[in-house]
């Protein structure tokens, strides 16, 4: 008898180790690795996380095919996570938390993606050169009074692709198109750097206005670098399209993969990161807003006040990705 309890104490012991889940993650390690820290203190389980761009993940487990050592894909923006589910990587997972906590449109209708966090692309302007009442949309940064005073990035970013899809799906690709080649006649520069970049720009009055994530403001408001400090407070965050559907969302997200050794664990962790602690440090840390509305905002995003979000659902963000690229291209926006 007592062979056997050291038997089967061994066994659990073993299963104990065992017990883990793999990441691929287009997350940087830093914004996600406390938490994912204090949930192996919490359960047990540990968390492998290999990091990397979205599309190199995508790629990588394509070719890992069943393979894949990961459990998880973590990604951000919504045609990303769109991608990987058309891509077949993503199996079907069935989480009543999941479901109770984020919003339906913030979650793949198949349940095969699930939005952790949120964020919003807003307009930034200077207020030494713009009224803010001369504000009050995307549509109008296509008005000929912006002439070369509109900073955007690439369009190879997937942030400007998201917003364009978003505009897709309300208007159809012809509006959208006229809209976007006026935007690009009121380019003040060729597309270039980050949304910091953009930032900066409009401090520095290369541009009046500018389309950023509103993260990036308040990463830099908090910045420990000085010149980043002073060039966001030289610029103002407007929120658009108030009088129509609300300001553009996005998410960062996550799904299961289909070949998931830790299917158990995997969710486990997911439904972790929609607890309310990780939703309060993603608030508090990365400055995102939480999918759930019970949560309270950092307080640099609380000094924005508050805001219409769109909410449209993202999965048409994904379903329009290729669109707003080709469109995008026609437009001349590089
Ligand atoms: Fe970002």
């Amino acid at each position: 008898m007592k062979k056997l309890l050291f038997i089967l104490l061994i066994l659990l012991q073993q299963q104990l180790i065992a017990a883990e889940v793999n990441i691929y993650s287009a997350r940087k390690e830093a914004l996600i690795k406390p938490l994912l820290n204090q949930f192996t203190k919490e359960t047990g389980i540990d968390v492998n996380i290999v990091t990397g761009k979205a599309d190199t993940l995508l790629k990588r487990l394509e070719v890992e095919g069943k393979n894949t050592p990961a459990d998880i894909l973590l990604t951000v923006d919504v045609a990303r996570l769109v991608r990987a589910k058309e891509k077949g990587l993503f199996q079907a997972i069935d989480s009543d938390v999941l479901e109770k906590i984020i919003p339906e449109y913030y979650r793949d209708s198949d349940s095969q993606w699930f939005g952790l966090s949120l964020r919003s692309r807003v307009i930034i302007y200077s207020p030494d050169r713009v009224n803010e009442e001369e504000l009050s949309s995307y549509e109008d940064l296509a008005d000929s009074k912006w002439k070369n005073r509109v900073c955007v990035r690439s369009s190879s970013n997937v942030y400007n692709q998201s917003l364009v899809a978003a505009m897709i799906a309300k208007q159809g690709v012809e509006k959208t198109e006229a809209w976007a080649k006026a935007l690009v006649n009121n380019f003040a520069r060729n597309p270039k750097g980050g949304d910091r970049d953009q930032i900066k720009a409009v401090a520095a009055g290369v541009c009046d206005v500018a389309l950023v994530n509103n993260y990036y403001l308040a990463g830099m408001l908090e910045s420990s670098q000085k010149s980043e400090i002073a060039a966001a407070n030289k610029i103002k965050l407007f929120w658009p399209n108030q009088n129509r559907s609300g300001a553009h969302m996005n998410v960062s997200g996550a799904g299961i993969l289909k070949p998931a050794k830790h299917k158990k664990e995997a969710i486990q962790l997911l439904e972790y990161l929609v607890s309310d602690k990780a939703q309060q440090w993603y608030a508090d840390t990365n400055h995102e807003y939480s999918i759930n509305a019970n949560i309270e905002s950092s307080s640099i995003l609380k000094s924005w006040g508050k805001f219409k979000a769109d909410n449209l659902n993202l999965s048409l963000l994904g379903k329009y990705n290729t669109d707003a690229v080709f469109l995008m291209d026609r437009a001349g926006w590089r």
